[in-house]
């Protein structure tokens, strides 16, 4: 599903590279947690799979990333975001409108889902992730780990292959972050989606995640089960 092949990034020249990988597969219907220390690479581990860079970072780029066979710098953006779902950092600055429905409308839209089809591809999304309550509501009023689930559920309604996200749980109370987490098992499981994500809390990946990648400095420190990584560190 992905493959990373002496793959390295550097944002600028001369500087050492903010990610180096030199083999990587990642398969269909894994759940991936990437943990590392304040600069390692993982915001960039995530830009390399949704395409990011290189489409948007002109920084020296060697090797290849490839997502279901093809090479992300042959892909276009658009293309890739139909097989790679992207839940950012800052889901405030990704979110573009003011009522929930409207949220997973604008993606439904841009992506060219017919119009007959948007409004049940919209219930459905909703019941699945079990917010349909929310469907009218104005997104500044929501709680973080609603909103977060917004931004979720905006994302999955585009059926990607992936999802790769973000610490999604940064700004949320244990029991929220608990939430996205079930959220994202139950995507997981339901709809084999892919699930990467970035998380710094490492007892959630123990419990929620099949596969945990240590990010030091630029590198795979170390990639396994929970329980062989944990054991480990
Ligand atoms: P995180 O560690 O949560 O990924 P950072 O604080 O490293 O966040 O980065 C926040 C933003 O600043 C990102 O958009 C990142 O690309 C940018 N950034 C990080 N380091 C640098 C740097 N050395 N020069 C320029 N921009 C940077
Ligand atoms: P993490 O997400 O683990 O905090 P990042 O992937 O954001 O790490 O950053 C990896 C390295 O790349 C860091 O040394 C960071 O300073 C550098 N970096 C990140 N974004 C930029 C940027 N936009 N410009 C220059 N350097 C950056």
């Amino acid at each position: 599903m992905i493959e990373f092949k002496d793959f390295s990034f550097k944002y600028k020249a001369g500087e050492e590279p903010a990610l180096v990988i030199k083999n990587l597969s990642i398969q269909k219907g894994d759940f991936v947690g990437i943990i590392g220390n304040s600069g390692a690479g993982k915001s960039t581990f995530t830009y390399a799979v949704n395409g990011v860079i290189p489409h948007h970072y002109d920084g020296d780029f060697y090797g290849a990333v490839r997502v279901k066979g093809c090479d992300t710098v042959d892909s276009s953006l658009t293309q890739l975001a139909l097989s790679v779902g992207s839940v950012f950092q800052d889901i405030d600055g990704q979110m573009v409108s003011s009522v929930v429905e409207d949220e997973i409308l604008f993606g439904l839209e841009n992506f060219g889902v017919p119009k007959e089809e948007i409004q049940q591809r919209i219930t459905d999304i909703l019941i699945m992730v079990g917010i349909e309550d929310l469907r009218y509501r104005n997104i500044n009023t929501l709680s973080g780990g609603q909103k977060q689930k917004v931004a979720i559920a905006a994302v999955v309604a585009l059926m990607p292959d992936i999802l790769v996200l973000d610490e999604p749980t940064a700004e949320l109370d244990p029991q929220s972050s608990q939430q996205i987490y079930n959220m994202l098992k139950m995507l997981n499981q339901k709809l084999n989606i892919t699930i990467i994500v970035v998380e710094q809390k490492i007892m959630l990946l123990s419990e929620f995640s099949k596969r945990i990648i240590i990010l030091d400095k630029g590198k795979i420190y170390l990639d396994g089960t929970p329980k062989e990584v944990l054991s480990d560190t």
